[in-house]
């Protein structure tokens, strides 16, 4: 039997956009689609016929080889290009998109969350800021936010307590939808009841038939020692409830760390800025600084320590997230040149202007050197 040219099947031209070939297959395959005529054959191969165009017409490689060659580019062997035979390379995505599009019109005037049931709940973002402090002992902390939780009344389920839900009418409780389409099948979870083959004709009324409602939650949560700015705590099953006894979505905390007016971090390590006076620097003295476990440590300054000298304390950084040692902590010195000075200190300032000497600046003197050979040249 001769076949049908796609394009009067559809009942489009040549030149009709990829939207009029869309739109007029949604409008056969609503008219002549097998569950609409139970027991239809002629309903079922014009839904099958117009299926098949629109998979060709719908495909911008296929519809360029049927427009050239015409049925014949789909028989094997055919007057195709080589090796183009029949649909091995269709996209199946691309046609459940498509199938997604017009049950979802045939479920418009149903409820729609009978088409989203059974799904995973959603996963759910909690910012949560800290002090360094915090992240360096790790904390117990109750959280609180808004989710939806399984519906208590009817655990879940959706229907009203006593009362079961029936087969899903739309594809009969099987869960998929299946269309056999000549040389391929079409098979997808069905859009009604999601897979679960059951519909809730007797919903709860606490939850209108969805199994959980929206709910505020609180949960003690525990952040790990060692946690850094930016790190993202996954609470498994702490998201929203999934419909009708899906699995729950995930919560994710994301930690913020505040900024602490003294230590500077960077990853493990913390950093720390000591003012010390040119007299100290000079002298040399042994000094404290605060430690970010709130104690203390000692460190001995040496006479002559220059401005941005840097110490090493070991293990006084931060922790590592999961493991017992910690990061180091560095001081970095600062030294202050004093100002405001009374008249007796500016006094013995020029005093020892005019007995310092070459040996007690040696950068001083090194610069010196360097500037006078320049300009000698
Ligand atoms: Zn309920
Ligand atoms: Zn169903």
């Amino acid at each position: 039997m001769a076949k049908r040219d796609y394009y009067d099947v559809l009942g489009v031209q040549k030149s009709a956009s990829p939207q009029e070939l869309k739109s007029a297959y949604r409008k056969l395959a609503v008219k002549y689609h097998p569950d609409k005529n139970p027991g239809d054959k002629v309903a079922e191969d014009k839904f099958k016929e117009a299926s098949e165009a629109y998979g060709v017409l719908s495909d911008k490689s296929k519809k360029e080889n049927y427009d050239n060659f015409g049925h014949a580019a789909f028989e094997n062997g055919g007057g195709g290009r080589g090796g183009f035979g029949g649909f091995g390379g269709f996209n199946s995505s691309d046609f459940s998109d498509i199938f997604e599009d017009f049950f979802g019109d045939f479920g418009g005037n149903r409820q729609s969350s009978r088409r989203s049931s059974n799904n995973r709940g959603s996963d759910l973002r909690y910012d949560l800021s800290i002090s360094l402090e915090e992240a360096y002992t790790g904390k117990k902390q109750n959280i609180q936010f808004s989710t939806t939780e399984k519906c208590i009344t009817c655990k879940g389920s959706g229907s009203k307590p006593g009362s079961v839900p029936d087969r899903c009418t739309f594809c009969g409780g099987n869960g998929r939808v299946r269309s056999n389409q000549g040389f391929f099948t079409v098979q997808q979870t069905c859009p009604q009841c999601a897979g679960s083959g059951e519909e809730i004709t007797n919903p709860c009324k606490d939850c209108s038939g969805q199994g959980n409602k929206q709910a505020s939650k609180k949960i003690s949560v525990t952040i790990p020692k060692g946690v850094d700015d930016g790190t993202r705590i996954r609470l498994a099953g702490k998201g929203e409830a999934g419909t009708r006894g899906a699995a729950s979505g995930d919560l994710y905390l994301f930690i913020n760390i505040e900024s602490h007016d003294l230590f500077k971090r960077s990853d493990v390590n913390l950093f720390f800025e000591f003012p010390i006076s040119l007299a100290d620097a000079a002298l040399g003295k042994t000094i404290e600084i605060p430690t970010i476990d709130g104690g203390k440590a000692k460190i001995k300054i040496p006479e002559g320590t220059q401005n941005g000298k840097q110490f090493r304390l070991k293990s006084k950084g931060m922790p590592f997230m999961r493991r017992g040692d910690f990061g180091d902590l560095y001081v970095q010195i600062k030294t202050e040149v004093p100002i405001s000075l009374n008249k007796e200190q500016k006094e013995l300032l020029e005093k020892f202007r005019n007995i310092e000497n070459e040996r007690s600046n040696p950068s001083i003197k090194k610069f010196f050197q360097k500037a006078k050979e320049f300009w000698k040249t």
